[in-house]
């Protein structure tokens, strides 16, 4: 399928679409962000690749890196997570406290903010080296040792952190948080920070469209079963309070990040990420779900 041609028509489309949202903006960092970017990248799990636009330049990941605190911990921690966080939808904002208070400091899935903060304290309390343990294994999932954090993002979001040093003095006093609430915070803050392309985006995610085993290098980092179970995360829980809005309309697993990115990818068919600054009232990129949505409505690869 020539995947390119696909990708401008897309684009074209959505050209005649009314521009809404906005840039994140809690942050200077992301607030100055050309909102007129636009990028997509698909791998194959062949490791055949297709670009469009601004496919190799890169934009803070944000949310999305969730899925890499969360599989750093479901391959290699001993500890069980599910006694630590649900994994239900949340079906409130990824910031919400509202939740926290009633379900006693379990976070509703790792994937919103009080979830990744519980991973992130498993991770402290596991690992010599949280930080740069953490940029390993993401070189090691996307064959890249150049991806690294962005130390000013990291800084811009501990001082806009309120809200997360909210959710985890609460978590605390539950006593779902085991260590030192700064170290998880700047293990968390600088997750949140990790910048990549969509063409690294997309091949790093490749292994959960291949059975759990990076294509590339043969390494196997998660079981199949577990590597169903991620997926079926991303599915229900990848996309803050519109997570059924996109499994309906786009029909993939995934996860977004307010830097304006989406990963999704089909089992045992391809990995793709879509950035466009823009967000929507939910927190998601507005033309990058409508160009998935039409991506996987054209192409008719969707999994339902
Ligand atoms: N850095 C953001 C926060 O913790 C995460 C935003 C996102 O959902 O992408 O508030």
């Amino acid at each position: 399928m020539n995947y390119e041609q696909t990708f401008e028509e897309i684009y074209n489309d959505l050209q005649h679409v009314e521009e809404s949202g906005h840039v994140a903006d809690y942050i200077t960092e992301l607030a100055q962000v050309d909102p007129d970017q636009f990028g997509v990248h698909l791998t194959t799990v062949e490791q055949e690749e297709y670009s469009f636009g601004d496919a190799e330049k890169r934009f803070s990941v944000q949310s999305i890196a969730k899925v890499f605190s969360f599989v750093m911990a479901y391959s290699t921690i001993k500890s069980n997570i599910w006694e630590r966080t649900n994994l239900e939808p949340a079906g409130t904002p990824f910031n919400s406290l509202l939740q926290l208070e009633h379900d006693r400091g379990i976070p509703r899935n790792p994937f919103i903010n009080a979830g990744a903060l519980v991973v992130c304290d498993i991770l402290v309390s596991e690992l010599a080296s949280p930080k740069e343990n953490m940029l390993a294994f993401i070189h090691r999932l996307s064959g890249n040792n150049r991806i690294s954090f962005n130390p000013a993002v990291a800084h811009s979001e501990k001082k806009a952190g309120n809200r997360n040093y909210a959710m985890i003095y609460l978590m605390k006093s539950f006593g779902n948080i085991r260590n030192d609430i700064e170290t998880v915070m700047d293990l968390y803050f600088h997750l949140c920070s990790i910048e990549m392309s969509c063409k690294e985006l997309s091949r790093t995610f490749l292994f959960l469209a291949n059975n759990g085993v990076i294509p590339w290098s043969g390494e196997r980092i998660l079981s199949p079963s577990r590597t169903k179970r991620t997926n079926a995360l991303m599915q229900t829980c990848g996309f803050y309070d519109e997570a059924g809005q996109f499994t309906f309309k786009v029909g993939l697993p995934g996860k977004s990040g307010v830097g304006g990115g989406i990963v999704a990818l089909h089992p045992e068919k391809y990995a793709i990420a879509v950035w466009s600054p823009r967000l929507n009232t939910k927190g998601n990129s507005h033309k990058g779900m409508l160009f998935l949505e039409e991506f996987t409505t054209k192409t008719r690869l969707s999994i339902f």
